[in-house]
């Protein structure tokens, strides 16, 4: 960890709000951004005075190495009101480690928790008015960090900042999703930056995901890219598998994000008991629990859309379709989620975070 003295934040605020112009009932996911945003530059190997400023653009260098080689990690959170106007963050301490992961695997230096805790909470008291409560509302919270260097050397930057930006956000998909299973394309390797929320992570499943949609399927089900044999996860989300009453999920691995939706659900599987394996799963085995009825659910887990569950996949040019379930896994595990999210149940494992 590189050290940083803790100061104080300085702030300036908005002179004015824009949330008087934004129609909370129809929210377009990520176009909208509160009145704040945090800023903190590393410089001469140090982080520098953390900022938080009226939501603005800025200016960047062309040669910023973040535009040529893609230096650059970002995290995914989200803020959640209850019905009495107190906001609660969710885990967010597992997002300041997860991020420094990604950082040290993309040769950024780490951010100090003390910066971005405080960062995030004096940010968030801020636009606490972004927050709506219900369940299904949510402010969307996106910390990152860029490689600002002047310069096109393919090296790693000596500058860097680091930003938390914040977007009003309702359920992010609806309904049930087509989900195509893998076979050509790959999302990441051994040894590479699969568990690192890099951005080249995500620009590198847009063609393939887009090549997918024409298909019809909202999203694609990675596989392992040596024998493409194995499931791994979704472009943004981790992936479970019931076969009659038992959950499978893969282990993380370098490939794989360590999503915190998904061990909060191995958590919830085993406060349930319900019978939890991580483990590898193969394609063949889903196919086999498909054709012969024991395949009950899929379903995908991520702080977006928490629970999204799989209506039918393809693999190899045959479709598999998922009779809908009364007693579904993931209506029950996205109920609960929510519930501890919002205020609404005992929160037993410490999960909510009061800002
Ligand atoms: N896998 C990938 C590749 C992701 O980008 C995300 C979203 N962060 C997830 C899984 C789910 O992680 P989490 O539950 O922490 O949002």
């Amino acid at each position: 960890m590189i050290e940083a003295d803790i100061h104080e934040i300085d702030i300036v605020k908005a002179e004015k709000t824009k949330i008087h112009d934004v129609d909370f009932d129809n929210i377009n996911f990520g176009r909208i951004f509160t009145d704040h945003m945090f800023l903190c530059d590393f410089i001469d190997g140090k982080w520098q005075q953390p900022q938080i400023m009226p939501y603005q653009a800025m200016s960047i260098d062309p040669s910023a190495r973040v535009f040529h080689y893609g230096q650059a990690v970002f995290e995914g959170m989200k803020a959640y009101k209850d019905n009495n106007g107190e906001v609660f963050l969710f885990r967010p301490e597992d997002n300041h480690s997860r991020i420094n992961k990604s950082s040290a695997r993309m040769a950024i230096p780490e951010f100090p928790k003390e910066y971005f805790m405080n960062g995030l909470l004096t940010l968030l008291n801020l636009d606490k008015e972004w927050v709506k409560p219900g369940v299904g509302n949510s402010l969307y919270i996106r910390p990152f960090a860029i490689a600002t260097d002047s310069a096109i050397a393919a090296a790693p930057s000596s500058n860097y900042r680091f930003m938390i930006i914040c977007s009003p956000a309702k359920a992010y998909y609806t309904g049930k999703v087509r989900v195509l299973i893998a076979e050509k394309y790959s999302r990441s390797a051994d040894g590479g930056v699969g568990f690192a929320k890099a951005a080249g992570n995500y620009g590198a499943q847009f063609y393939p995901t887009s090549l997918a949609q024409a298909k019809g399927f909202q999203q694609i089900i990675w596989t392992d890219a040596n024998s493409h044999e194995y499931l791994e996860e979704a472009g943004t989300m981790n992936i479970f598998f019931r076969i009659n009453d038992k959950l499978i999920t893969a282990p993380t691995s370098d490939r794989i994000l360590d999503g915190i939706t998904r061990k909060s659900v191995i958590q919830l599987a085993e406060d349930n008991n319900i019978d939890m394996e991580v483990r590898r799963i193969k394609v063949e085995e889903i196919k086999e629990a498909a054709r012969n009825g024991s395949l009950k659910e899929i379903f995908g887990t991520g702080t977006a859309a928490v629970i999204s569950p799989v209506s039918a996949f393809e693999h190899a040019g045959t479709t598999y379709e998922i009779p809908d379930l009364d007693d579904s896994y993931a209506a029950m595990f996205k109920k609960q989620l929510l519930n501890i999210q919002h205020n609404l149940s005992e929160d037993k494992h410490g999960w909510r975070y009061p800002v």
